[in-house]
């Protein structure tokens, strides 16, 4: 959210995530107010968008109720996560003066036990303090699931867990994504090739995925090929289903029966394709047009489901007319004569 804009209005910067690991934005929308209201309306907009690229698996916000509570009703089959650095922000400004050492915060907790083992060290830590752990308590403990990674990481964010980046993206232009670059960038990592990769292990996804999630990979490889000891730690699946790539587990199983990494072992997002007319159209910040029929239907849609009943009805029964039309009904009628004022005339009434 930004206000430092020439209308004085609050302003929702929505970025996206590119497969190169780089932002872009999605759109500008200016608020009336940060009401509830509001936030409906302007993610009403937002999805009118999403419908046609495909809705997003997981949406990050920082910790704003009313945009939080707008979030469920418009985008409820998304993930909604928390900004871990807005959240490190606030803890530190509310606690710091409290904390014992430079205490840190415990957002990574991999698993619910482990989490639940240092909310217990912090609760004896600070039982004396109890303004501290009631702070921590109502406001961040009802949202734990949207930031530890305990459970975070079962969303898939690919690696996204803050919204800092957006705050660098209010820096740069729209204009800084135009398709031209993301061309650029498309093709020049369908040239490149590291040497690592160079091996038959990557054989099927050299060039077919971006070198950022390539990289990804090959930490989870060199970890993968160390010798296995007990002190391993056991796979939560965090790192799967929080990237969409394969871990260090499923990796070492592939190398113990000679398997190599498939195209499906790497989720859509990272895959080195052509983005859509519509993703284009939405990456130049312009409204497609003119609009598919697709585009069209997918609009209306959204449309009527924000109508009252009778709208709804009156709706319905225009488009169930359209839909019965036959072809010899939607060509011109041929023109008739008729006794009226002769084509042409200028015996028209006033100006
Ligand atoms: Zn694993």
């Amino acid at each position: 959210m930004n206000k430092i804009n020439k209308f004085r209005m609050p302003m929702l910067h929505v970025v996206g995530m590119t497969p190169f690991n780089s932002t872009s934005t999605v759109c500008f929308i200016f608020l009336k107010e940060e009401k509830e209201v509001h936030y409906i309306w302007a993610l009403r907009q937002l999805h009118t968008i999403f419908v046609v690229m495909g809705l997003p698996c997981t949406i990050t916000t920082d910790r704003e109720l009313a945009l939080m509570n707008a979030l469920e009703q418009i985008f409820s089959t998304s993930a909604h996560l928390l900004c871990v650095w807005h959240i490190q922000k606030n803890v530190t400004v509310n606690c710091k003066s409290a904390f014992i050492n430079g205490d840190e915060w415990i957002c990574r907790s991999e698993t619910s036990e482990v989490h639940a083992q240092r909310l217990g060290e912090f609760s004896t830590k600070y039982a004396t303090k109890p303004t501290i752990l009631e702070y921590i308590c109502t406001t961040w403990t009802p949202y734990k699931e949207r930031f530890i990674s305990a459970w975070a990481n079962q969303c898939l964010h690919f690696g996204n867990v803050n919204t800092s980046r957006v705050e660098g993206a209010h820096s740069t232009t729209v204009k800084s994504y135009l398709k031209k670059e993301f061309e650029a960038k498309l093709s020049a990592e369908r040239m490149r090739v590291y040497y690592y990769y160079d091996i038959p292990f990557y054989r099927e996804v050299v060039k077919r995925v971006s070198l950022f999630a390539l990289n990804e990979v090959h930490k989870q490889l060199v970890i993968a090929k160390r010798p296995s000891t007990e002190a391993d730690p056991l796979c939560t699946s965090g790192f799967s289903a929080s990237m969409g790539l394969p871990c260090a587990h499923t990796i070492r199983a592939k190398l113990a029966t000679n398997q190599i990494l498939h195209l499906e072992d790497f989720h859509f997002h990272w895959k080195l394709t052509n983005p859509t007319p519509a993703t284009i159209l939405i990456l130049l910040g312009e409204p497609p047009k003119p609009a598919t029929l697709e585009l069209l239907l997918a609009s209306i849609n959204v449309t009527y489901q924000q109508l009252a009943p009778h709208q709804q009805q009156a709706t319905h029964s225009q488009l169930s007319q359209l839909s019965s039309q036959t072809k010899e009904v939607s060509t011109s009628p041929a023109v008739a004569r008729t006794r009226g004022r002769p084509q042409g005339s200028s015996n028209r009434e006033g100006p």
